[in-house]
């Protein structure tokens, strides 16, 4: 087993950005997707980032290209063999996550920890399906991943000290900053964070302020690089909808009600950046 090659599952949003700040930190990286395609996009990704970083003067060109030749793209597990830390940063369905997590160990040595990016599936349930389950840690990495300092280590019910001090190693190879918390829906981050944007879309429901005067009074008030609304527009309402359903059924607890304008701008499809239309309007998509 090398402690120098960390596999990745998933190439998408969150996979890339996790391969390329581990590609730059001098690891050797193997990220794993289900077809050439998504990891053709996931490659173009993390080259017009690089490249981004190369004429912002912040990155050599040749370091750039040394941290593509540490990325190697693949579709076999086979080719994790040697990994000392594999992470799974695919889709957040349960189903597929427990597949991958068994495929994982199935080809791993018995020291190797396995980590999982899910943002809100329960860590011990997840490490439950693995025959070692105390080499599972929760890794919730922020978008995007190469400028967020922040890595959530979540230790589910089995997860050993050893798993978690190798990956507060690796947090630190990485030049991220982790913190470490309990399993618990949403973790911490999350916990926090989601019920504020929630209130704020109940301020704007109730008529309190507009969107703008929400926002910049939490810019100014609190020292928020950005307000709330225009938070969620980023995060995507969608997104946020079903972060405060896990919420609400999780703890059974009613101060977690996602605020009910919320579901109507679901409903209606003003999803945020990403549709053009949420609390705000944008062009160009
Ligand atoms: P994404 O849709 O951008 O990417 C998911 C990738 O997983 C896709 O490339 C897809 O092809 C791949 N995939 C699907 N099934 C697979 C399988 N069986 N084997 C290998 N790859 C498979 O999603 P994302 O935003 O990158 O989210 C990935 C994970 O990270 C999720 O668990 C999500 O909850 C979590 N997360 C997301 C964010 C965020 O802001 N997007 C933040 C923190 C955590």
């Amino acid at each position: 087993m090398n402690r120098q090659h960390v596999g990745v599952i998933g190439a998408g949003t969150m996979g890339n950005g996790i391969a390329q700040v581990c590609a730059l930190a001098g690891l050797d990286v193997t990220m794993l997707d289900v077809s050439d395609e998504a990891l053709g996009r996931g490659i173009s990704t993390i080259t017009a980032s690089l490249d981004r970083l190369v004429k912002k003067q912040k990155l050599r060109a040749e370091d750039k290209d040394l941290a593509l030749a540490r990325i190697r793209p693949t579709v076999s597990y086979q080719d994790l063999r040697s990994a000392g830390l594999v992470v799974e940063a695919a889709t957040e369905r349960l189903d597929i996550k427990l597949r991958i997590l068994r495929d994982i160990e199935s080809v791993v040595s018995d020291e190797a920890v396995i980590a999982t990016n899910t943002s809100s599936i329960s860590i011990t349930q997840l490490a439950a399906v693995l025959n070692r389950p105390d080499r599972c840690i929760g890794m919730h990495f922020f978008n995007p991943v190469p400028v967020m300092e922040l890595l959530e280590l979540i230790r589910g019910l089995q997860t050993s000290d050893l798993a978690h001090e190798q990956a507060l190693v690796f947090a630190r190879a990485i030049g991220k900053s982790a913190i470490t918390v309990r399993n618990s829906p949403g973790f911490v981050v999350n916990r926090i964070l989601c019920p504020m944007i929630n209130e704020a879309i109940y301020v704007l429901q109730d008529g309190l302020a507009s969107a703008e005067e929400i926002d910049v009074g939490m810019k100014l008030g609190c020292n928020h690089p950005i307000g709330p609304l225009a938070l969620s527009d980023l995060i995507g309402l969608d997104t946020m909808l079903a972060v405060m359903q896990v919420f609400h059924e999780g703890f059974g607890d009613p101060k977690y009600r996602p605020a009910p304008l919320l579901k109507e701008m679901v409903d209606a499809g003003r999803l945020g950046r990403k549709t053009g239309h949420g609390f705000y309007t944008y062009s160009g998509r």
